[in-house]
């Protein structure tokens, strides 16, 4: 323990924990992972890693890791954003040999055909994926889209991970049924941003996912980092049956922010640090004043906001997308909130 009572090294002590806890895991699954692989690809069907988790857990964080890591694989990511901006996509553009960006709706429910038809596409290609990773949207029911892709003829499932923002484990209202949901179906559970908590709420936390998912492995990341193979190993298991989400992505609304130039930080730090009620998560490109020269990813989750620099070209450069509730927040507190900081709002 710390002087003033923070238990610093408890935490430090948790992190060696999990490192060895994934030194041992690798070691288990690095040999069997390919011979498993080729096995099943012999059976003629095309894997699919499923990568769900609410809004900011850190999915595409985790899609980038999959990608650059050396796996020696043809990989096809798909990633889904409900809102018509897909910054994800662009998040992995460059890390991704072939990336599908799917937007304007959820692939648990109103984008359900969407994926249907992307994924019978792949198998068309004279170059079939030797493995799809499909990021959902924060908002996907993760247990609906194992269904959709358990129905399609020619996939099958290789593993379903949920990335959870230790942070933000007990929402209220929908949001919790959602992360409910997302978690029930996991085979592999990622409590993430393990630096962002106490041990107390890390042990809260992962007691809450260990009733919710009995069966999952629970795994506390930083950075959503984990060894490839864990989540690139087949170890699916289907979940019973939840019947129909009573949340989709109607009860979830994005709005647009357009700003032409860069902003100074200041500004934008007082924009972020008191945000409008029902927001639930900001991200986008943007450069500020003082750096005009590099563009940055902004991300914010809740009241957490961070800046990373971009290495490659985006599109969607000065916009922002603005993710929360339906009714819960309102496009004109929005519009004033970022007016006065050069951002003009539009809806999606
Ligand atoms: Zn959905």
């Amino acid at each position: 323990m710390a002087e003033n009572g923070m238990p610093i090294v408890d935490t430090a002590v948790e992190i060696a924990k999990a490192y060895d806890t994934l030194q041992y895991l690798m070691g288990m699954v690095e040999v069997d992972a390919m011979e498993r692989r080729q096995i099943q690809t012999s059976a003629g069907s095309i894997p699919v890693s499923i990568v769900g988790g609410f809004l900011g857990a850190g999915k595409t964080t985790l899609l980038r890791r999959l990608l650059i890591a050396p796996h020696n694989m043809h990989i096809t990511a798909i990633v889904n954003d409900f809102a018509d901006l897909n910054i994800d996509a662009e998040l992995i553009a460059d890390v991704a040999d072939d990336a599908i960006a799917l937007t304007n709706g959820c692939v648990c429910c109103s984008q359900s055909g969407g994926i249907a038809r992307v994924l019978t596409k792949l198998t068309a290609d004279t170059s079939v994926p030797e493995l799809v990773l499909l990021e959902t949207s924060g908002v996907a029911d993760v247990w609906a889209v194992a269904q959709t892709v358990e129905s399609l003829p020619g996939f099958r499932i290789d593993c379903v991970t949920t990335v959870v923002d230790a942070a933000a484990v007990a929402y209220s209202g929908k949001v919790d049924y959602l992360l409910q949901r997302q978690t029930v179906a996991a085979d592999l559970l990622l409590l993430n941003k393990m630096d962002l908590v106490s041990p107390a709420t890390a042990a809260e936390a992962e007691t809450r996912l260990e009733q919710l998912a009995p069966r999952a492995q629970i795994l506390r990341t930083i950075d959503c980092a984990v060894p490839h193979d864990v989540i690139l190993s087949p170890r699916y298991h289907a979940s019973g049956e939840l019947g129909r989400s009573i949340v989709d992505d109607s009860h979830f609304s994005a709005l647009r922010l357009v700003i032409d130039g860069p902003i100074d930080r200041t500004v934008l730090e007082r924009c972020l640090s008191a945000l409008p009620s029902g927001v639930l998560r900001i991200k986008g490109f943007l450069r500020l004043s003082d750096s005009p020269n590099c563009l940055q990813a902004l991300q914010v989750v809740g009241r957490r906001w961070r800046l990373n620099p971009v290495e490659n070209e985006v599109s969607s450069e000065g916009q922002l997308v603005v993710i929360g509730l339906e009714g819960a927040m309102e496009k004109n507190l929005v519009q004033a909130h970022f007016a006065p900081a050069g951002f003009q709002v539009l809806s999606l």
